[in-house]
Protein backbone atom coordinates (compact mmCIF):
# COMPACT_ATOMS: atom_id res chain seq x y z
CA UNK A 1 0.00 0.00 0.00
CA UNK A 2 1.46 3.19 -0.67
CA UNK A 3 -0.03 7.12 -0.58
CA UNK A 4 -2.42 8.35 -3.16
CA UNK A 5 0.12 11.10 -4.41
CA UNK A 6 3.20 9.19 -4.65
CA UNK A 7 1.43 6.41 -6.95
CA UNK A 8 0.53 9.86 -9.01
CA UNK A 9 4.09 11.29 -9.01
CA UNK A 10 5.63 7.64 -9.73
CA UNK A 11 3.23 7.32 -12.49
CA UNK A 12 4.49 10.71 -14.19
CA UNK A 13 0.89 12.77 -13.57
CA UNK A 14 2.58 15.58 -11.68
CA UNK A 15 4.75 16.46 -8.69
CA UNK A 16 3.68 14.93 -5.43
CA UNK A 17 2.51 18.54 -4.31
CA UNK A 18 0.69 19.06 -7.40
CA UNK A 19 -0.79 15.46 -6.93
CA UNK A 20 -2.07 16.40 -3.92
CA UNK A 21 -3.80 19.86 -5.08
CA UNK A 22 -5.51 17.49 -7.85
CA UNK A 23 -6.67 15.51 -5.21
CA UNK A 24 -7.86 18.71 -3.35
CA UNK A 25 -9.42 19.70 -5.89
CA UNK A 26 -11.86 16.85 -6.59
CA UNK A 27 -10.00 15.66 -9.83
CA UNK A 28 -8.67 12.07 -8.63
CA UNK A 29 -11.30 9.11 -8.42
CA UNK A 30 -9.88 5.68 -7.06
CA UNK A 31 -12.39 2.45 -7.82
CA UNK A 32 -14.90 5.04 -9.49
CA UNK A 33 -14.60 7.77 -6.27
CA UNK A 34 -13.86 10.87 -6.13
CA UNK A 35 -11.26 10.97 -2.79
CA UNK A 36 -10.52 14.57 -1.63
CA UNK A 37 -9.08 14.01 1.67
CA UNK A 38 -4.95 13.12 1.40
CA UNK A 39 -2.75 10.28 3.06
CA UNK A 40 -5.30 7.76 1.37
CA UNK A 41 -3.39 4.27 0.41
CA UNK A 42 -4.19 2.65 -2.32
CA UNK A 43 -3.45 -0.91 -3.77
CA UNK A 44 -1.75 -2.32 -6.84
CA UNK A 45 -4.96 -3.44 -7.70
CA UNK A 46 -6.78 -0.25 -7.31
CA UNK A 47 -8.23 1.90 -10.29
CA UNK A 48 -7.00 5.45 -10.35
CA UNK A 49 -8.37 8.08 -12.80
CA UNK A 50 -7.07 11.56 -12.86
CA UNK A 51 -9.23 13.77 -14.74
CA UNK A 52 -11.12 10.75 -16.02
CA UNK A 53 -8.17 9.23 -17.53
CA UNK A 54 -6.81 6.01 -16.36
CA UNK A 55 -3.05 6.17 -14.71
CA UNK A 56 -0.48 3.65 -16.06
CA UNK A 57 0.72 1.56 -13.08
CA UNK A 58 4.10 -0.30 -13.26
CA UNK A 59 6.18 -1.58 -11.14
CA UNK A 60 9.10 1.20 -10.81
CA UNK A 61 12.14 0.29 -12.25
CA UNK A 62 15.48 2.20 -12.47
CA UNK A 63 18.57 1.13 -15.26
CA UNK A 64 21.97 2.55 -15.95
CA UNK A 65 22.57 2.23 -19.58
CA UNK A 66 26.26 2.77 -21.15
CA UNK A 67 25.07 4.84 -23.96
CA UNK A 68 27.06 4.13 -27.12
CA UNK A 69 28.53 7.33 -29.65
CA UNK A 70 25.27 7.62 -32.54
CA UNK A 71 21.56 6.99 -30.47
CA UNK A 72 19.29 9.69 -29.50
CA UNK A 73 18.17 10.30 -25.89
CA UNK A 74 14.56 9.76 -26.91
CA UNK A 75 11.66 6.90 -26.47
CA UNK A 76 11.61 7.57 -30.66
CA UNK A 77 12.68 9.53 -33.68
CA UNK A 78 11.37 10.59 -36.40
CA UNK A 79 14.39 9.69 -38.85
CA UNK A 80 14.02 6.35 -37.22
CA UNK A 81 17.44 6.48 -36.38
CA UNK A 82 18.12 3.88 -32.92
CA UNK A 83 17.13 5.00 -29.54
CA UNK A 84 18.09 4.85 -25.76
CA UNK A 85 14.89 2.84 -25.34
CA UNK A 86 15.74 0.08 -27.88
CA UNK A 87 18.33 -1.12 -25.41
CA UNK A 88 15.08 -2.29 -23.28
CA UNK A 89 13.04 -3.97 -25.44
CA UNK A 90 12.92 -7.06 -23.65
CA UNK A 91 11.44 -5.97 -20.61
CA UNK A 92 8.12 -5.07 -20.00
CA UNK A 93 8.16 -1.61 -18.36
CA UNK A 94 8.07 1.54 -20.58
CA UNK A 95 11.14 3.62 -19.40
CA UNK A 96 12.30 6.83 -20.57
CA UNK A 97 15.97 8.82 -20.24
CA UNK A 98 16.66 11.40 -17.35
CA UNK A 99 18.01 13.82 -19.32
CA UNK A 100 19.78 13.66 -22.56
CA UNK A 101 23.12 13.37 -23.95
CA UNK A 102 24.01 14.25 -27.63
CA UNK A 103 23.36 11.56 -30.61
CA UNK A 104 27.41 11.47 -30.90
CA UNK A 105 28.07 11.68 -26.91
CA UNK A 106 28.72 8.68 -25.34
CA UNK A 107 28.24 7.47 -21.61
CA UNK A 108 26.01 7.24 -18.68
CA UNK A 109 22.68 7.88 -18.79
CA UNK A 110 19.55 6.80 -16.52
CA UNK A 111 16.20 5.37 -17.71
CA UNK A 112 13.10 5.04 -15.19
CA UNK A 113 9.64 4.71 -15.22
CA UNK A 114 9.62 6.47 -11.97
CA UNK A 115 8.24 10.24 -13.28
CA UNK A 116 8.97 11.65 -9.56
CA UNK A 117 12.40 10.12 -9.30
CA UNK A 118 13.30 11.84 -12.67
CA UNK A 119 12.07 15.14 -11.99
CA UNK A 120 13.85 15.01 -8.53
CA UNK A 121 17.26 14.28 -10.28
CA UNK A 122 16.78 16.72 -12.72
CA UNK A 123 16.10 19.46 -11.08
CA UNK A 124 18.62 22.07 -10.91
CA UNK A 125 18.33 22.88 -7.11
CA UNK A 126 20.15 19.16 -6.66
CA UNK A 127 22.88 20.42 -8.39
CA UNK A 128 23.93 16.59 -9.69
CA UNK A 129 27.81 16.24 -10.18
CA UNK A 130 28.03 14.90 -13.82
CA UNK A 131 31.69 14.15 -15.28
CA UNK A 132 32.79 14.21 -18.70
CA UNK A 133 35.55 13.19 -20.66
CA UNK A 134 36.33 15.39 -23.57
CA UNK A 135 38.84 15.34 -26.52
CA UNK A 136 39.27 18.62 -27.74
CA UNK A 137 41.28 19.99 -30.73
CA UNK A 138 44.10 21.68 -29.91
CA UNK A 139 45.84 22.56 -26.71
CA UNK A 140 44.15 24.67 -24.07
CA UNK A 141 46.19 27.39 -22.19
CA UNK A 142 45.78 27.49 -18.28
CA UNK A 143 44.54 30.87 -18.37
CA UNK A 144 41.48 29.58 -20.86
CA UNK A 145 40.92 26.39 -18.52
CA UNK A 146 40.26 28.40 -15.89
CA UNK A 147 37.98 30.15 -17.17
CA UNK A 148 35.87 27.39 -17.59
CA UNK A 149 36.25 26.98 -14.11
CA UNK A 150 35.53 29.94 -13.27
CA UNK A 151 32.66 29.94 -15.36
CA UNK A 152 32.02 30.85 -19.02
CA UNK A 153 29.30 33.42 -20.68
CA UNK A 154 27.30 31.53 -23.04
CA UNK A 155 24.32 33.28 -24.86
CA UNK A 156 21.95 31.16 -22.23
CA UNK A 157 24.04 33.17 -19.31
CA UNK A 158 27.05 32.19 -17.35
CA UNK A 159 27.79 28.84 -16.65
CA UNK A 160 28.31 27.77 -12.98
CA UNK A 161 31.80 27.25 -11.88
CA UNK A 162 33.34 23.94 -12.97
CA UNK A 163 36.08 21.41 -11.74
CA UNK A 164 38.70 21.06 -14.98
CA UNK A 165 41.25 18.70 -15.20
CA UNK A 166 43.78 18.31 -18.21
CA UNK A 167 44.45 14.49 -18.40
CA UNK A 168 46.71 14.34 -21.42
CA UNK A 169 47.53 15.89 -24.41
CA UNK A 170 49.16 15.06 -28.00
CA UNK A 171 51.89 17.51 -29.42
CA UNK A 172 51.89 15.93 -32.57
CA UNK A 173 48.25 15.34 -33.31
CA UNK A 174 47.00 18.62 -31.38
CA UNK A 175 44.58 17.00 -29.08
CA UNK A 176 43.71 17.67 -25.85
CA UNK A 177 42.23 14.93 -23.38
CA UNK A 178 40.37 17.47 -20.40
CA UNK A 179 37.60 16.21 -17.58
CA UNK A 180 35.15 18.70 -16.62
CA UNK A 181 32.63 18.28 -14.03
CA UNK A 182 29.65 20.27 -14.05
CA UNK A 183 26.36 20.44 -12.42
CA UNK A 184 24.23 22.04 -14.68
CA UNK A 185 22.80 20.31 -17.41
CA UNK A 186 22.18 22.77 -20.46
CA UNK A 187 21.98 21.56 -24.03
CA UNK A 188 25.44 21.05 -25.54
CA UNK A 189 26.86 22.93 -22.98
CA UNK A 190 30.47 21.05 -22.67
CA UNK A 191 30.71 21.61 -26.43
CA UNK A 192 29.51 25.06 -26.15
CA UNK A 193 31.84 25.90 -23.30
CA UNK A 194 35.06 24.26 -24.67
CA UNK A 195 34.03 26.28 -28.62
CA UNK A 196 33.67 29.70 -26.32
CA UNK A 197 37.13 29.32 -25.70
CA UNK A 198 38.00 28.40 -28.73
CA UNK A 199 38.43 24.44 -29.02
CA UNK A 200 36.22 22.20 -30.90
CA UNK A 201 35.00 18.94 -28.98
CA UNK A 202 35.84 16.11 -31.20
CA UNK A 203 34.63 12.94 -28.52
CA UNK A 204 32.68 13.51 -25.44
CA UNK A 205 31.91 11.00 -22.90
CA UNK A 206 29.93 11.31 -19.41
CA UNK A 207 31.54 8.94 -17.03
CA UNK A 208 29.92 9.97 -13.92
CA UNK A 209 26.61 11.02 -12.81
CA UNK A 210 26.38 11.87 -8.73
CA UNK A 211 27.36 8.77 -7.03
CA UNK A 212 27.28 6.49 -10.55
CA UNK A 213 29.87 5.31 -12.51
CA UNK A 214 30.04 3.32 -15.72
CA UNK A 215 31.83 0.62 -14.18
CA UNK A 216 32.81 -2.41 -15.75
CA UNK A 217 29.67 -1.90 -18.23
CA UNK A 218 30.99 -1.68 -21.91
CA UNK A 219 29.04 0.65 -24.76
CA UNK A 220 25.86 -1.04 -25.13
CA UNK A 221 25.38 -2.16 -21.97
CA UNK A 222 23.15 -1.84 -19.15
CA UNK A 223 22.29 -2.88 -15.80
CA UNK A 224 19.45 -2.08 -13.24
CA UNK A 225 20.29 0.47 -10.10
CA UNK A 226 20.41 -1.12 -6.57
CA UNK A 227 17.37 0.12 -4.50
CA UNK A 228 20.34 1.36 -2.39
CA UNK A 229 21.54 3.26 -4.93
CA UNK A 230 18.30 4.41 -5.92
CA UNK A 231 17.94 5.73 -2.42
CA UNK A 232 20.86 7.55 -2.38
CA UNK A 233 20.41 9.32 -5.31
CA UNK A 234 16.56 10.42 -4.33
N1 LIG B 1 27.26 18.49 -22.84
C1 LIG B 1 27.27 18.35 -24.18
O1 LIG B 1 27.76 19.21 -24.90
N2 LIG B 1 26.73 17.25 -24.70
C2 LIG B 1 26.19 16.26 -23.97
O2 LIG B 1 25.72 15.26 -24.51
C3 LIG B 1 26.20 16.43 -22.58
C4 LIG B 1 26.74 17.55 -22.04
Amino acid sequence: MERLQKIMAQAGVASRRKSEELIQAGKVKVNGKVVKELGVKVSSSDKIEVNEIQIEREEPVYFLLYKPRGVISSVNDDKGRKVVTDFFQAYKERVYPVGRLDYDTSGLILLTNDGEFANLLMHPSREIEKVYVAKIKGIPTKENLKKLEKGIRLEDGKTAPAKVKMLSFDKKKQTTIVELTIHEGRNRQVRRMFEAIGHEVVKLKRERYGMLTLGGLKAGEARELTPHEVKQMR
